[in-house]
């Protein structure tokens, strides 16, 4: 028998049995390495995703080796890889479009559907990347948030050698930053926390402004000879933090929206109209998990450093305890899986 571990209410997790799932044609049987915690973990876990019915199993960042492959992908027993979490209709407007990281209907594992956080896994054999094997297997559970942020750097068009800000250095801000530094974008990092923009400055950011001091955006155009910058990521889940990035954003600017705030933000039409900004979302991702697994192959010291927590999945409650936790800071937390 395996375990899994299951959130039955909120904030309670228990660990169950399972059966070995035995994979269907077209999938492949999987055991974790890593699973790595997201935000929406957390939400799921304190209750604050109505979306999602309980028992839950949760967790969709992943890396694990393969146990039986039932596919025409014909991958040995052990193989490491890593899985794309995302499921869409096929159907859906987005998808006919080929958007497909922004169906209609989209089902996350972990999420809308059970996940990885268990000893034993199936998943379809279209879902899997194989990572490669001269490298720490355990940090391709970073592949999904990589690619999520790649598609979110991808959504702000050109910005090679352009000043972009990103407000919010929580773990998709800093993701962002760590792509950006790779662009030749110049980066400020906007956030009330100073240890979050420290860390944001240890990895990349070349401007950092706390944005809860008073001359915090006549910095930003100070930086930027008075322009305000090309591109601003909304990443910080604040109603406020819109409204900063619409405001300190250039004339013909881009703000990308990642965050899922449900907070009206309040937004001038004419400030959209004057300065001709465009406004993206960015969902998911697109086609970028091979070059995250390629990112991470070819610098896996640089990327560990986004780990700031361990735990082995015996503990995995702990760790659900210490993403509820504000006085503790953190940033990714993993959890390692038993040989
Ligand atoms: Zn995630
Ligand atoms: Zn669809």
């Amino acid at each position: 028998m395996h375990k899994r571990f299951v959130i039955v209410d909120k904030c309670e997790g228990v660990f169950l049995e399972q059966a070995e799932p035995q994979p269907e044609r077209a999938q492949v049987l999987c055991k974790p390495i890593s699973v790595g915690l997201c935000g929406t973990d957390g939400l799921i876990f304190s209750g604050q995703m109505p979306a999602v019915e309980y028992p839950r199993i949760p967790c969709h960042e992943v890396s694990a080796l393969v146990v039986s492959d039932n596919s025409d992908m014909s991958l040995d027993d052990g193989t490491a890889v890593c899985i794309n979490p995302y499921i869409s209709c096929g159907k859906c407007h987005a998808c006919r479009l080929g958007r497909f990281n922004c169906c209609k209907f989209n089902q996350t594992l972990g999420v809308q559907r059970d996940g990885v956080l268990r000893e034993r896994f199936v998943v379809d054999a279209d879902r899997v990347h194989v990572v490669p094997a001269q490298v720490n297997p355990g940090l391709f559970c970073l592949a999904e948030p990589l690619a999520l942020a790649l598609h979110i750097v991808q959504r702000a068009g050109d910005i090679n050698g352009r000043w972009c800000l990103v407000a919010g250095a929580g773990n998709v801000g800093k993701l962002v930053i760590s792509i950006l530094r790779t662009t030749g974008a110049k980066i400020i990092a906007w956030d009330i926390s100073q240890q979050r923009l420290n860390e944001a400055e240890s990895i990349g950011a070349q401007v950092s402004v706390n944005a809860a001091e008073q001359t915090a955006e006549r910095h930003v155009f100070d930086v930027t000879d008075g322009e305000g910058v090309s591109v601003a990521f909304d990443t910080s889940g604040q109603s406020k933090s819109l409204e900063d990035c619409i405001r300190l954003a250039a004339f013909a600017g881009r703000v990308v929206v990642v965050s899922h705030s449900k907070q009206i933000s309040n937004i001038l039409g004419s400030d959209l109209v004057f300065k001709e900004l465009e406004v993206v979302g960015s969902r998911n991702s697109l086609d970028k998990f091979p070059k995250a697994v390629e990112m991470l192959a070819a610098e896996p010291q640089y990327w560990q450093k986004l780990i700031s927590h361990r735990f082995s999945f015996s503990d995995a409650l702990e760790a659900f305890r210490l993403m509820q936790k504000n006085s503790v800071p953190h940033s990714k937390i993993v959890i390692d899986f038993p040989d």
